[in-house]
């Protein structure tokens, strides 16, 4: 859950190329016709979005009373999606915008495009570039179709929300019957609540306290014999240098991995490697 750069196209350019191959006309100037309003209207999602606002845009089905929701998914399906000469201008850069790896979990990797506001529920977004969002298709799955009544009670957006700085994905490591096990949490003392709560319910949504358990327990799994020797011999604080090294680098990448929080947790409590 890094926050990534939002792709930067001209939405009305985006409605006109998608209109430019209807063969019926009557629908074609239609939607040409609602392209300045789909326009204005991104510019609201925008400001709305950077002011943690985008909750008040009411659900409607039709955009601006000429175009419905029904069409405009025909036109991002048959259009943007698979058009020959539409799809690599717009939809091809977007798939890679976060280097092939969802941006939601961390894990999958990127399937299609998740339109952040449904575009059954809010069709003038379908064609809005900040509102898709590349995905993997297990995380779209969970997503499904789900409109969220406040700031908080929606996932984290990676074009919008800040979410690298302050660490609020932790993990404890508990001994178990049959070795090692990290127990995933969001951090409760960051300074802004109300991110915490969102924090939670992004992980809630696409079921991440379970997944993150289930890689770190083969991360676990994979190097538990390797940590066990370190710490004997090197001693507790030459093991934590090494950890604290693997951590370094980790938080290059970023601060809030499933992996950096499980080698934090391991950081502060080194001692449970003798008991297992
Ligand atoms: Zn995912």
């Amino acid at each position: 859950m890094r926050k990534f750069d939002k792709p930067d196209f001209d939405v009305k350019e985006i409605v006109l190329t998608c209109a430019s191959s209807i063969s019926d006309s009557e629908k074609k100037e239609r939607i040409e016709n609602v392209s300045e309003y789909i326009d204005q209207k991104s510019r609201e999602y925008n400001s709305l979005a950077e002011s943690h606002l985008l909750f008040q845009i009411d659900i409607h089905n039709m955009v601006d009373g000429l175009v419905s929701a029904e069409e405009m998914k025909q036109l991002y399906e048959d259009k943007f999606v698979k058009h020959k000469y539409v799809r690599p201008k717009y939809y091809d850069k977007i798939m890679i915008l976060t280097n092939g790896i969802c941006p939601v979990c961390e894990l999958g990797q990127v399937g299609n495009l998740d339109h952040y506001l449904p575009k059954s529920l809010y069709p003038t977004y379908t064609l809005t570039p900040y509102n898709l969002i590349p995905i993997c298709r297990d995380c779209n799955f969970k997503k499904k179709t789900e409109t969220f009544s406040s700031y908080e009670k929606a996932p984290i957006h990676p074009y919008y929300d800040e979410t690298d700085d302050e660490i609020w994905l932790k993990a404890e490591l508990n001994i178990v019957e049959n070795g090692l096990v990290a127990v995933y949490f969001v951090n409760s003392d960051i300074v802004n609540d109300v991110f915490v709560k969102k924090c939670i319910s992004h992980m809630i949504i696409f079921d991440l306290y379970k997944k993150y358990a289930t890689e770190a327990a083969r991360e676990i799994s994979e190097n538990i014999l390797m940590w066990k020797k370190g710490i004997n011999k090197w001693g507790e604080d030459g093991f934590r240098d090494y950890i604290n090294d693997i951590i370094k680098s980790l938080e290059c990448i970023h601060n809030n991995s499933w992996k950096v929080a499980l080698y934090r947790a391991l950081l502060e409590n080194v001692n449970v490697l003798y008991d297992v």
